[in-house]
């Protein structure tokens, strides 16, 4: 008996049985870019297969030089270096996995001058503009798919994903958007789709009958002159003809405007378009996009959204995901909170994926945290990312952990967050956290803050200061007026707030607690008014499966402000912080840059502007919230220096201009890989 018997179904594909229904869909980690560093992709996906997934697919790997994302990104297209992959192959296969190989052509997409497309039209996300592919370029790519297919399966591969989703080369033929040929390979539906089938076709050729061949279908483009629903619908038949064995699915291109990944689209929020097309079609289909949690896959499943669950990102929190499910340890699971920042913002800034939970991810050899020899007391302060992932490290090597924290409960500015509308899974790590500490046996001390003199006296071995940051409050004339509240009396205690809000600061937090006031439930909670929010629709009722934007209206009149005269938002995430300015836009928050704040009386906020800010300004506000960032609480740091320990300080108490539960978490974890 198990809680997920659909999830944990095994699945014959008639020449080969999938032990479960579980894909790891593909996430370019940097480590597939140069041969030297094929082993550590080998160890990155042995570990996920000792994890129990099912079926496996790696980064992209062009089928040749113009497809490929960028100068020197990975490829496919010689023997040599086909013959390169044998350590990824064989150490997943002795590991007990499955492994398919991912085949994207970029096309305009690619980030060099090179790149080529149906029509020469430039994305709006790539400076590059492509070349439009005449008959013969065409059927060149066709044969370097195959070709590649052909030496995927050389190279030990189980099988092949084709790329046709997200806006890349095939899903670029496939859209009127892109596609503005006259020729046999556009101006219809069937020539539009030409190129896609016959690149099925070509892989099969290449391949032979038992060899998996996944094509990631793009069911949702969520552009203006994306496909018809009929259009999806014909492709997928004609796909599942040419020989494929699998569709997965793909949401959305990389240069729609509406979020399908970031942690405030809800959980399985897509899984209905698969459920559309499943009933037209005689072969597996995966569903993708936002499934996080066992409990979430399995009703997906139960309810015959789809055949499969591909997850991407929350198997680099976890690679041990699968086996929890199996073992009823769901609890355990360290979820994906689908922030992207150290995932996808590390990919999009060309440095190596990771994971801001799990920061072995992709580091497997590198940064292990294996049992101590010589088991220490230590003592760590604070229980915030960085407290807590040092304290569960250590533990779970072996060294004795106590874990002092000033408040009731655990989980430092992630208790804070978890409150922001969208940011609900914070919620999970925090969890995550609480189980960890009890599984590795830390002594837990909470509502206890720790003081120098009891910690120096308490024989710990080591001690480790996490108590990360105190928030700044600026010196404005009237800053101590009624109407001024710290992000942390709105956010975390519930402060009442008017009508009327000023927020001083627009760094994250400003950010953040901007859309606390401006929403009144949780979109990310509320599929369809998400969906409103975002102006996502049936494909059968709109070409893409676009319309128009219908957002609630904002409870609160918000002035955002910062003194900078850079553009709101210019340090968020690379591939979320358009989301937040959006979601902003659509609750017509004010947003004010190169401000200076004069003063706070009775009538509201004084502020002025200009170089010399020579323009002066009253917001009538009913209530001012200050995020102007915070400082390192370092006291008992000093204070323990001052009696002759050595502490260590880690997180926000050691730097808190860039408090960031990503170096948070990294800097944890490296310490207790080294106590
Ligand atoms: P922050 O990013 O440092 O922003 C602080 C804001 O306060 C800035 O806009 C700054 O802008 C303003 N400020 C600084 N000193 C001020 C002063 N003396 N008087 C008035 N304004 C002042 O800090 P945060 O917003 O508190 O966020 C902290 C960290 O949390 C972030 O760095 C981030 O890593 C993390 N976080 C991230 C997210 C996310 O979405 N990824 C969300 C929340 C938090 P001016 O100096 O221009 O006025």
């Amino acid at each position: 008996m198990t809680t997920y018997p659909n999830l944990l179904a095994p699945l014959d594909l008639g020449f080969t049985t999938l032990r479960n229904r579980v894909l790891m869909g593909s996430m370019h980690t940097g480590l597939e870019d140069r041969a030297r560093d094929l082993d550590k992709l080998a160890e990155y996906f042995a570990e996920r297969a000792r994890g129990g997934i099912g079926l496996m697919v790696t980064g992209g790997f062009a089928p040749n030089k113009t497809g490929s994302l960028y100068p020197l990104a990975s490829k496919l297209s010689t023997r040599g270096e086909a013959g390169k992959h044998h350590v990824l192959t064989d150490a997943v296969h002795e590991s007990g996995g499955k492994i398919a190989l991912q085949l994207l052509h970029a096309g305009r997409y690619s980030y060099h001058p090179l790149s080529v497309s149906a029509s020469s039209i430039k994305a709006p996300i790539n400076p590059f503009r492509p070349r439009a592919l005449s008959e013969r370029g065409i059927r060149k790519q066709i044969a370097d798919f195959g070709r590649a297919a052909g030496l995927a399966r050389e190279a030990g591969y189980d099988g092949i994903e084709i790329m046709g989703s997200e806006g890349y080369f095939i899903n670029q033929f496939l859209a009127p958007r892109t596609n503005k040929r006259t020729d046999s390979w556009g101006g219809t539906p069937e020539g539009r789709r030409r190129i896609a089938v016959e690149i099925v076709r070509a892989a099969r050729a290449a391949t032979g009958p038992d060899f998996i061949i996944i094509y990631r279908i793009s069911l949702w483009d969520l552009v203006d002159g994306g496909q018809t629903w009929d259009e999806v619908l014909a492709l997928a038949g004609e796909i599942e003809q040419a020989g494929a064995t699998l569709l997965n699915t793909g949401i959305g291109w990389h240069e729609a405007r509406v979020p399908t990944i970031v942690t405030s689209v809800p959980r399985a929020a897509f899984t209905g378009i698969t459920a559309k097309l499943r009933p037209h079609i005689g072969i597996p289909i995966v569903t993708s996009n936002r499934i996080n949690m066992p409990q979430t896959a399995e009703e997906v499943l139960a309810r015959g959204d789809a055949d499969l669950i591909s997850m991407a990102r929350p198997l680099l929190a976890d690679p041990d995901w699968v086996r929890k499910a199996e073992t009823e340890r769901a609890d355990e699971i360290n979820t994906c909170i689908a922030c992207n920042q150290a995932c996808l913002d590390h990919t999009f800034s060309l440095k190596r994926a990771t994971c801001m939970l799990n920061p072995r991810a992709a580091h497997e050899t590198e940064l292990r945290l294996l049992p101590t020899r010589r088991a220490r007391h230590i003592a760590v302060v604070g229980a915030g990312p960085a407290g807590l992932s040092a304290a569960i490290g250590l533990a779970g090597r072996g060294h004795a952990v106590e874990l002092f924290e000033a408040e009731e409960s655990i989980g430092g500015q992630f208790a804070i967050a978890q409150r922001i509308p969208g940011k609900e899974e914070f919620g999970e790590t925090i969890r995550y956290y609480r189980r960890q500490l009890e599984l590795t046996g830390v002594k837990q001390h909470l509502g206890t803050p720790a003081s120098a003199e009891t910690l120096a006296a308490g024989g710990f071995d080591e001690i480790i200061v996490a108590t990360g940051v105190t928030p700044r409050m600026p010196a404005i004339p009237g800053i101590g007026h009624p109407s001024v509240l710290s992000y942390v009396d709105v956010v975390k205690h519930g402060k009442p707030v008017g009508d009327r809000v000023a927020v001083i600061g627009a760094g994250g937090i400003g950010v953040d607690v901007s859309e606390f006031l401006t929403h009144a439930g949780s979109p990310s909670l509320d599929l369809r008014a998400w969906q409103a929010e975002w102006g996502v629709t049936d494909p059968e009722l709109a070409r893409g499966g676009v319309t128009e934007a219908r957002p609630e209206p904002a409870p609160h009149q918000v002035y955002l402000l910062q003194r900078k005269e850079t553009r709101i938002g210019k340090g968020l995430g690379k591939t979320t912080g358009w989301v937040h300015r959006a979601a902003l836009k659509a609750k017509h928050v004010q947003q004010l840059t190169d401000v200076r704040y004069d003063k706070i009386d009775d009538a509201g906020l004084h502020i002025s502007f200009g170089d010399k800010h020579e323009r002066p300004q009253l917001l009538a506000v009913d209530t001012i919230v200050v995020c102007a960032g915070q400082e390192s609480a370092r006291g008992l740091a000093e204070e323990l220096t001052a009696l002759g320990a050595d502490p260590h300080v880690i997180g926000g108490a050691e730097l808190a201009a860039e408090l960031d539960a990503k170096r948070a978490i990294d800097q944890g974890t490296r310490l207790a890989a080294s106590l």
